[in-house]
This record gives C-alpha cells, sequence and structure tokens, in this order.
C-alpha cells in the first residue's frame, strides 16, 4: 500500500484537492443558487416597477380622459365656471367665463386668477373660498364686471381638498341673473298696467250701478244713459280679458291654430263691409286697392281676420271724420310673401312712439281722449302675425299727416297668377 511518504503526501494532496473542490464546488453551487435568487428578485423588482411605471401611465391616461370630460361638461355650460387650484393658478375656464376674464377662457390655465380675472371683487370671493373650505358649497348672489357692465351673478364656490390643508381648490360657477331680472320686472309692470287698466271699467260700472241703486237717474232717458255706459265698460272690460287671454295663450306658445288655404280678398272683403256702417258714422270713405293676384296664404283664417279688423278699427278710431282710409293687398315675388297695408289721413303717430304703439296697454296719452281701446289690439296683431305665421308687422306715420299699419305674412308657393 502507500506507505512511503512520497504516497503519502500525494494521497494527501490528492484528498485535500478533491475537498478542495467538493468546497470549491458546493461554494459555486450556492452562489450560482444566490446568483438565481438574486436574480429572481431583481426580476420581480423589474417587473413590479415597470407595473407600477404602466399603471401610473394609465392613471395618468385615465386622469386626463377624466379631466377632458369634465371640461367639456363645463364647456357646454351656458354658465361661467372658472376652476382654481390651491395655489389661486387657473387650472380651466370655460367659454361662458369669456367676459368675466382679460385673456380668452382657453389660454387662462396655468395663469393666476388674479392676473386674468377682471373683478377684483370676485378674485376676491375666491381667494376667501381657497383659504375657508366651508363644508358645504357656498352660494350668494354678487354684483361682477362683465365686458365693461356691472351685471347681476348667481354665485356657486365649491372647495375641493382636505379640510386639514390651509389651502384648497375651487370650482367657481356663475349664472347671469340679468334674463331672469328682466322677466321679473315685465312680470310685476305687466301686472301693474293690467290691474290698473281692468280697474278703470270696473270702477266706472260699479260707480254707475251705485248711482242707479241711489236714485240718481230720476227719468227713463237718464237711466237708459246709465245702462248704455254699464254695457259700453262691460264689453271693455271683456275685450281686454279676451285680448289678454290670447295675448298669453301665444305667448306660452298653447294656442291652437287652424291652418288652412285662406283666400285673402275673402277676408278683406269681409272686414271692409263689416267696418263701413263705422266709416259711415265719421263720414269716412274706405278704399280697397287689390292687386288683380291670387292672394291666397296658409294660415288661420280668424287670427287673420281679426288682424284686419283691428288695423281698420284703428284706422276709423284715430282719423277725423271725412278722412279717406285705404286697404291694399299684394304678393311679392322676391320674398315670396303677401303684402297688406291699410293707410289712413288721421292724426298720425309721432316717430319716437311707433314701436311703442305695439306694446300691450300702450295707448297715445293725447289720444286717449279721441277713442276708446284697451291699448292691446296692436300688441295682439303682432302676435298673431309675428309669432303664428311667421311674418312681420310695422307702421309708417307721420304726425298730424296719417299712418300706414302693414304687415306681411309667407305667401303660398307659386301663387301669383301672370298680371
Ligand atoms: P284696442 O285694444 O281696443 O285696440 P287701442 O286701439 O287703443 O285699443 P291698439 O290698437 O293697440 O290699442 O293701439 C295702440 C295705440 O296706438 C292706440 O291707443 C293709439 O294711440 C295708437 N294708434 C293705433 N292705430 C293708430 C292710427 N291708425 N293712427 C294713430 N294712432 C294709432
Ligand atoms: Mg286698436
Amino acid at each position: 500500500m502507500f506507505t512511503d511518504p512520497i504516497s503519502i503526501s500525494i494521497l494527501i494532496v490528492t484528498a485535500l484537492t478533491a475537498v478542495i473542490a467538493v468546497i470549491f464546488a458546493l461554494k459555486l453551487k450556492t452562489r450560482a443558487a444566490e446568483a438565481v435568487t438574486a436574480m429572481k428578485t431583481a426580476q420581480l423588482e423589474a417587473e413590479e416597477a415597470c407595473n407600477t411605471l404602466d399603471s401610473a401611465r394609465i392613471h395618468g391616461c385615465i386622469d386626463r380622459t377624466r379631466r377632458r370630460q369634465v371640461e367639456a361638461v363645463f364647456d357646454v355650460l351656458r354658465d361661467a365656471v372658472i376652476v382654481v387650484d390651491a395655489h389661486g393658478e387657473v387650472l380651466h375656464a370655460n367659454e361662458g367665463a369669456s367676459g368675466l376674464l382679460s385673456i380668452a377662457p382657453s389660454e387662462a390655465a396655468g395663469k393666476l386668477l388674479v392676473d386674468v380675472v377682471v373683478d377684483y371683487q370676485l378674485v376676491a370671493t375666491i381667494a376667501d373660498a381657497r383659504s375657508g373650505l366651508p363644508k358645504e358649497g357656498r352660494q350668494y348672489e354678487q354684483e361682477i364686471k362683465n365686458d365693461g357692465e356691472t351685471v347681476a351673478y348667481e354665485v356657486h364656490l365649491q372647495s375641493v381638498g382636505h379640510k386639514d390643508e390651509s389651502m384648497h381648490a375651487v370650482v367657481t360657477v356663475l349664472r347671469d341673473l340679468s334674463r331672469e331680472r328682466e322677466i321679473a320686472r315685465l312680470k310685476s309692470d305687466f301686472v301693474s298696467k293690467a290691474s290698473h287698466e281692468l280697474r278703470t271699467p270696473l270702477s266706472s260700472i260699479s260707480a254707475y250701478i251705485e248711482m242707479l241703486e241711489d236714485g240718481d237717474a230720476q227719468d227713463e232717458a237718464t237711466r237708459k244713459e246709465f245702462y248704455g255706459v254699464i254695457s259700453t265698460e262691460t264689453q271693455r272690460l271683456r275685450r281686454m280679458i279676451d285680448n289678454l287671454l290670447n295675448i298669453s295663450r301665444i305667448e306660452a306658445g298653447l294656442m291652437h291654430i287652424d291652418r288652412k288655404q285662406v283666400k285673402f280678398q275673402e277676408l278683406i272683403a269681409r272686414a271692409v263691409t263689416n267696418m263701413t256702417p263705422q266709416a259711415k258714422e265719421k263720414s269716412l270713405e274706405i278704399h280697397s286697392q287689390l292687386a288683380d293676384v291670387d292672394l291666397s296664404v296658409i294660415g288661420d283664417g280668424d287670427m287673420l281676420y281679426q288682424v284686419i279688423i283691428n288695423l281698420l278699427s284703428n284706422a276709423i278710431k284715430y282719423t277725423p271724420d271725412g278722412g279717406r282710409i285705404t286697404v291694399a293687398a299684394d304678393t311679392d315675388n322676391l320674398t315670396r310673401s303677401l303684402h297688406f297695408s291699410v293707410s289712413d289721413t288721421g292724426l298720425g303717430i309721432a316717430p319716437d312712439q311707433t314701436e311703442k304703439v305695439f306694446d300691450k296697454f300702450y295707448r297715445v296719452e293725447n289720444y286717449r281722449y279721441v277713442a276708446q281701446g284697451t291699448g292691446l289690439g296692436l300688441n295682439l296683431c303682432r302676435h298673431i302675425v309675428e309669432t303664428l305665421h311667421s311674418g312681420q308687422i310695422g307702421v309708417e306715420s307721420t304726425l298730424g299727416m296719417g299712418s300706414k299699419f302693414w304687415f306681411s305674412i309667407p305667401a303660398e308657393r307659386g301663387q301669383r297668377k301672370a298680371a
């Protein structure tokens, strides 16, 4: 066996080498395993990092989409919307806010609120909301400058943020109240005018009834006279109520109109025949100048008849005895419309009143004693012509010389005969 020292040494060296080799191999294996684990960890970390990155990107994308959606909602609103962040920088301003800003709303994002909002009171209001963080949204009315004019707004403020933070983002929505206020003013104007006008015939009726009760009418002739006044005032009251109801129905879009082919010549002829006795009482002549064409229109015959009667009755009322009234009708091929007018040689209307005569209850002050009326006739005519028949009504007049009231409405297609 290996008894000599050289053999023993060789054996020991070989064994040691084997042990070292085994140890080395084992170490290598451990290192390799460690390396694999480390690699796996790194891979996992990398994957996680990738995922985080992706989700950040996705979230960023979702945020941008959501933001664009919210901005699109703001942009379709007619109200003004201004969104500022906690630092007072504008995040978004919609088109409705254009009058409130010194620059275009699309350019406001990223600018300081104080640099773009014109009204300093509004800047202060939003600044208060940024530092105040009310739990509920705040809402109040404020006069704010818009395009150089002072406009009443209803301001809604909503802070967005955590209650522990000192400054917050704020969404401000501003609703223009001018139209609502104008409607409220017109309503109350109308109610006071209507009650005043209704009270006038009512007072007269009750006064005459009282006189009859008190025996103030001693003889039959006086009694007849009193009954006559009561009857006239009652008719006036009824006409006023009818006109008011018709106007309100048209304004509310509730008036049913019977659209048919209307032979306009026939309407004119009927109206002239009916008004001739009244004209004769004042020795007024009524002339007709109707073009020799087909004057048919599609519309509501009864309503159009009312317009003709109203214009003729005005011409008779406001033309002194012995005057002349001319009724004319023709069609206009260019605008495809029927044109009708009533001209008189009467009192005429001053230039500053020609538009007002179409207002509800408007009566020329000096003519109140010339003839009775409710001041609603022309307003109803305007509604019938313009709202119900898509036409136009107007007047040309010279004070002291006479007036020409006219209207035009779309005519039936291809109706004009060869002249
Ligand atoms: P009603 O409601 O009974 O018709 P009205 O004739 O007073 O009453 P409108 O027909 O609306 O009311 O006319 C308004 C006002 O316009 C009249 O009160 C009158 O002052 C003026 N006006 C109308 N037509 C003429 C005219 N042809 N010439 C002069 N003034 C006119
Ligand atoms: Mg009238």
